[in-house]
């Protein structure tokens, strides 16, 4: 294969071999190569500071949260709480009390489908999402469309990956109650315009839900510039622990919405008569929370608030470019998605060899990526494919790791082609 599309500088002040020294995982040998880690998208590193913050909290400070008065208690709320100033201050929420924390995304989504719309949705009503979703944002409203005789209506995407935003202007009508988006495709890597779609929704009424599980790590977000009623994330995908993510919500809709899981710390009082509930977020935050885990992502956005993300966004870009370019060189490999202004998420797929043949090899050269469905079967279906291999960046990739993507990719040509 030809070198010299893939030649392409990566034309950014922005320094990732510097970040990669404070990534532990990024430096090791796989299979007597030097990892190349390229399956951002399905969980992210994480750097030493959320690593040391979690560890410290267990050895020094470890005591349940908000209902003791003794000094550990104390500073495990203060870094509990902490975390939520943070998180509050990253995305641009207006006030703390919006931030509730989650399992994660798609624990987000659920608490919104059950809390928010299951108890205003009637038959009929309409939810609109886009052809390429995450499951995450599919299934809770299938569920949903099932339960109370709704309809999903389905938004489409062109032959590049693009959301056909005239299609879903259509969509929207009378009895639509929810618009539910990803910012950035997991399975493509299409940014979709999500300011237009929540004024193209407001300006009929309908509130959005924003599944930003794949942005926030690699673009800036604001959720109240946006405007958006509802903001999903994970922080397994922003360099922080498993386990822990952020339903971002308008203080009104929070407010409007039933609690859906019961238990402590989400009531003001109890007793058999009745129950009354905590105020904002509390209420939806039943049980002893994941607190080493929501200390963690706040380490985690400290470190990403260290960052300056519109150069993050344009080093992952382009180091996708430049992976392209060389992977457009390989006879029988097609590239799945090519939505401009992507982020730095490559499906393929290569017409001698399965999904699962090109990982096994790409791993034997130490490059790690993923292959399957992506959570996206709708999406592998528009584009008539049961699986593609992924590769997807994060700011700590560099043309190295590009390198040895093609060096492995020209490696199972050889082999399989
Ligand atoms: N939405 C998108 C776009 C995702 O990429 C993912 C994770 N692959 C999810 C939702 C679900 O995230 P989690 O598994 O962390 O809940």
């Amino acid at each position: 294969m030809s070198r010299a599309e893939a030649d392409i500088p990566v034309a950014t002040a922005f320094s990732a071999q510097a970040l990669r020294a404070q990534f532990p995982a990024l430096d090791q040998q796989v299979n007597g190569k030097p990892l190349a880690y390229l399956d951002n998208a399905a969980t992210t590193q994480k750097p030493r500071a959320v690593i040391d913050r979690i560890s410290d909290y267990y050895a020094r400070d470890n005591a349940n949260v908000h209902r003791a008065i003794h000094e550990l208690s104390r500073r495990a709320t203060e870094a509990y709480e902490g975390a939520r100033d943070t998180l509050a201050r990253f995305i641009g929420a207006g006030r703390r009390e919006e931030i509730v924390f989650t399992r994660g995304t798609t624990d987000a989504i659920n608490l919104v489908a059950q809390g928010y719309l299951a108890p205003r949705l009637k038959a009929g009503d309409e939810i609109v999402v886009s052809e390429i979703e995450h499951h995450s944002n599919i299934v809770p409203w299938q569920m949903l469309c099932e339960s109370h005789g709704a309809i999903l209506r389905v938004a489409p995407v062109d032959d590049r990956g693009v959301l056909d935003l005239a299609a879903l202007q259509r969509l929207i009508g009378p009895r639509t109650v929810m618009v539910a988006v990803g910012q950035v495709s997991n399975a493509l890597g299409t940014v979709h315009p999500v300011q237009q779609i929540i004024d193209m929704a407001h300006a009929a009424d309908v509130p959005v839900l924003v599944d930003g599980a794949q942005s926030v790590s690699h673009l800036p977000v604001d959720v109240s510039t946006l405007n958006a009623d509802f903001f999903c994330f994970s922080a397994h995908k922003m360099f922080g622990p498993t386990g822990t993510g952020v339903l971002y919500g308008r203080e009104a809709l929070l407010d409007s919405m039933s609690p859906v899981q019961g238990g402590g710390d989400m009531i003001e009082t109890v007793s058999f008569q009745g129950s009354t509930w905590n105020s904002l977020p509390y209420k939806f935050e039943a049980g002893t929370p994941n607190i080493a885990g929501v200390i963690g992502m706040g380490a985690a956005t400290e470190f990403l608030e260290g960052l300056d993300l519109e150069a993050v966004y344009r080093h992952e870009h382009a180091l996708a470019e430049r992976a392209e370019a060389g992977m457009r060189a390989i006879p029988g490999l097609r590239i799945i998605g090519e939505a401009p202004g992507k982020t730095g998420i490559i499906s393929f797929v290569m017409q001698t060899a399965h999904a699962q043949d090109v990982g096994t090899i790409l791993d034997q050269m130490g490059v790690a990526t993923r292959t399957g469905h992506h959570c996206a079967m709708p999406a592998m279906a528009r584009f008539g494919v049961p699986a593609t291999t992924r590769a997807s960046f994060a700011c700590y990739n560099t043309e190295a790791d590009v390198d040895a993507l093609l060096a492995g990719l020209d490696k199972v040509s050889s082999l399989l082609g």
